[in-house]
């Protein structure tokens, strides 16, 4: 194959909004030896990752799993399971995730009422609570980390004001797993799901998700069959339940690795690995305002693990995209441009799960500097 070998490929510090860098104890569980993927001890790893979901999401639910695919298609799960068409359902969008969630509501056949925020702004409690009041939704899904603005969404009132009306929640936790507090059972959120690139610092492949009973018994209780047969989590349920029969091959190199970034998560602690990605963005936030980058977002509303900054006005248009090569070229240092409407506009900064770290920051700033001066 011509190009680059992959014997060799570029060391990369992935400052994007992920993947994140893989730590040498997850790259040496996911070159195992093959496992089956109904062997006795392949499911007892599978056994520990799902009960280590659990206590990261925060949840006694049964039903949490390592979805096969990204996150993308945990957010496709939860909504082609939990909709029917002609289901009113309120999606909260507050950036491209939000967006996405729509496009995929609406090929579900659902009824969508949806409810815009600023970029760079949280969604407003009170206009989400209006429109669960006014449209009376089976379903309500919002992001709790919006990666494309760099907002921590509020959960809780949005949650109480759907579960108030008799709606099902549906929370993305892509961005905020393993970085930020995640309570689904506290916060009563019935459908959720991540991914393995982000702040769990696992190669992108594996959507962790999780569903109550509550959200289960409304699959149960379908008019119609799920649409996708391979995430109808009532099939899924088969294999990732207590009878272990096939449905589909599990990636099981992937869950070695899973299985081995949960262990380091465990080993050091939850609040310990939150307090760490909020030192890490604070460094951030402080170093990039002596070079002119002034953050999108108000400090209350600024997630940890992705800073998204104005690019400085003295920037000729393109100017930043260039900045951006060089220090991939130069350095080996990703970052993140904007996206949809803040595309040229934006940097965004991921410091995600191992990368959250004053040793990122400082590589970060030190590049700069040198291109800057
Ligand atoms: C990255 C991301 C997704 C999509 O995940 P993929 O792994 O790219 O499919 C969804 N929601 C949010 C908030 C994200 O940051």
């Amino acid at each position: 194959m011509a190009g680059v070998s992959t014997a060799a490929p570029p060391r990369r510090l992935l400052l994007g909004p992920g993947p994140s860098n893989v730590h040498p104890r997850v790259r040496r569980a996911l070159a195992q030896p093959m496992l089956g993927h109904l062997d006795p001890v392949f499911l007892s790893v599978l056994d520990g990752v799902q009960a280590g979901l659990r206590r990261l999401f925060g949840t006694q639910n049964r039903m949490t799993l390592p979805l096969s695919g990204t996150g993308s298609a945990g957010m496709e799960a939860c909504l082609v399971n939990l909709l029917e068409p002609g289901d009113p359902v309120v999606i909260g969008v507050a950036g491209v995730f939000g967006e996405r969630m729509c496009e995929v509501a609406r090929r579900a056949g659902a009824r969508l009422t949806r409810v815009d925020a600023e970029p760079g702004t949280i969604l407003e409690g009170d206009a989400m609570a209006e429109a669960i009041a006014c449209t009376r939704p089976r379903l309500v899904a919002f992001v709790h980390a919006e990666t494309s603005t760099g907002v921590a969404q509020p959960v809780e009132a949005i949650a109480r004001a759907a579960r108030d009306a008799g709606a099902l929640v549906v929370l993305d936790c892509v961005t905020s797993l393993g970085g930020l507090a995640v309570e689904l059972d506290a916060w009563g959120i019935d459908a959720a799901y991540s991914a393995t690139q982000k702040c769990l610092s696992c190669p992108p492949g594996l959507s962790p998700a999780s569903f109550s009973e509550a959200a289960v018994a409304r699959v149960r209780a379908r008019r119609v069959p799920v649409q996708s047969w391979y995430l109808d989590i009532h099939l899924l349920g088969g294999y990732f339940g207590s009878e272990r029969v096939y449905h589909h091959t599990a990636p099981i190199s992937m869950i070695l690795g899973l299985a081995e970034a949960l262990a380091m998560i465990e080993e050091e602690g939850m609040q310990a690995r939150i307090e760490r990605h909020h030192g890490a963005g604070e460094a951030l936030v402080e170093g990039l305002h002596g070079l002119g980058f002034r953050p999108l977002v108000e400090a209350r509303h600024r997630l940890p693990m992705l800073t998204s900054l104005r690019v400085p006005a003295r920037f000729a248009p393109g100017e930043e995209a260039g900045l951006r090569r060089r220090l991939l070229d130069r350095y080996g240092i990703e970052v993140g441009g904007g996206l949809g409407r803040l595309a040229g506009q934006i940097w965004r900064i991921g410091l995600m799960g191992e990368n959250a770290r004053l040793t990122s920051v400082e590589s970060l700033l030190s590049a700069l500097r040198r291109e800057l001066a």
